[in-house]
């Protein structure tokens, strides 16, 4: 009896690589998946705390592909690993600082290490040749392969017959007949695939969850190194860019205003490492404040508060301060203007 041969699928929770699983199961290869977290993709955590996502699924799209395939998911946090991906990129940045052949580099090498402690025989992605401008490119695939060091052990069954032969093709282990010659910016053959396999509620759109790729969410990582004067960032960091309106009117401190009651109570967790701003004669937004305020500071603060509140057409709004310990003080300011709200504060 032959043996039975095993593969690890990176699983992102898109359409993809839940195929490019599916596909492989069908030919009797055990499959257990891999989901790398890098704290930069959390669409079911940011849709949970926004009221208007509030119709999108709050899930975990990979454990979702997981069920769906009926596979196990082994979720690891490379959160520490990555910042040497994100803030030193080989390849360099895509059109934001999505360092996605860097990224991909280092996630196959790291479901490599993982195959091999493990005793799994190959691995597999959901890429497909020319979809991607900087990791998915004919070009570009084979050096992922090589830096990663799993060579002709990785295996992309949604574009295999465009590429050259793997092991597990030319062992027998898969049929490569059976696996597909997907290419280019085209979703249809995807779509069909997912719908010979009766799959309907996958995630959409097809681009993933990243937000490095994300023109306004790189710029806010952009200030948040330039104020700090080093690129150094936590997880807590790189969440907060992804809730509520942020303003820098001074160098030396930013707000982070929310822009709904999600957000607002997601900010609230925040209380104990920031100095929050409310606005209590009326309602208002929760704000956190980021760096270093002297009074002057303060009152524009809560002057740039006030003006998203109700009370914003009020000549005064009471605006409590609150810092890290809890001890707060009252102010009582002019809500700015729409036309005082400098553009160039927006970060
Ligand atoms: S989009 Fe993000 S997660 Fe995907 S390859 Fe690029 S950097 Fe990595």
């Amino acid at each position: 009896m032959s043996k039975q041969r095993k593969a690890v699928a990176l699983i992102s929770g898109g359409l993809d690589s839940l195929l490019a699983a599916q596909t492989i199961q069908q030919q009797g290869i055990h499959v257990e998946g891999i989901n790398f977290f890098t704290g930069f993709c959390v669409e079911g955590h940011t849709h949970a705390i926004r009221k208007k996502d509030k119709d999108k699924p709050k899930r975990n799209n990979a454990l979702w592909s997981a069920e769906t395939l009926g596979i196990k998911l082994h979720i690891i946090d490379i959160i520490e690993e990555y910042k040497d991906v994100l803030l030193n990129p080989k390849h360099g940045y895509g059109a934001n600082l999505n360092p996605c052949l860097d990224c991909k580099v280092f996630m196959v090498g790291k479901a490599k290490e993982w195959a091999v402690e493990n005793g799994f025989d190959f691995i597999i992605t959901g890429e497909v040749i020319g979809q991607r401008p900087m990791s998915q490119r004919r070009d570009t695939m084979p050096i992922i392969a090589e830096e990663s060091g799993a060579d002709d052990l990785l295996l992309r069954p949604l574009c295999a017959q465009n590429l050259p032969e793997t092991k597990p093709e030319r062992e027998g282990w898969v049929n490569r007949d059976l696996l597909h010659d997907f290419s280019g910016r085209t979703r249809k053959p995807q779509m069909a695939l997912a719908e010979e396999f009766g799959f309907t509620d996958y995630a959409q759109p097809a681009g993933g969850c990243c937000f490095l790729t994300d023109k306004a969410y790189s710029v806010k990582l952009t200030d948040l190194w330039a104020s700090r004067g080093n690129r150094e960032y936590e997880l807590d960091d790189i969440m907060l860019l992804k809730v509520g309106r942020h303003f820098r009117p001074k160098p030396n401190f930013k707000l982070i205003v929310s822009r709904e009651e999600g957000e607002n109570n997601f900010l609230k967790g925040y209380k104990k490492q920031f100095t929050t701003i409310k606005t209590i004669s009326h309602k208002g937004p929760i704000t956190l404040l980021d760096g270093t305020a002297d009074k002057d500071d303060l009152i524009l603060a809560a002057q740039i508060v006030a003006r998203f509140s109700q009370g914003r057409d009020a000549d005064k709004v009471e605006v409590e301060v609150a810092d890290k310990n809890g001890v707060t003080q009252l102010l009582s300011v002019k809500p700015l203007l729409a036309s005082e709200i400098n553009e160039a504060w927006r970060v």
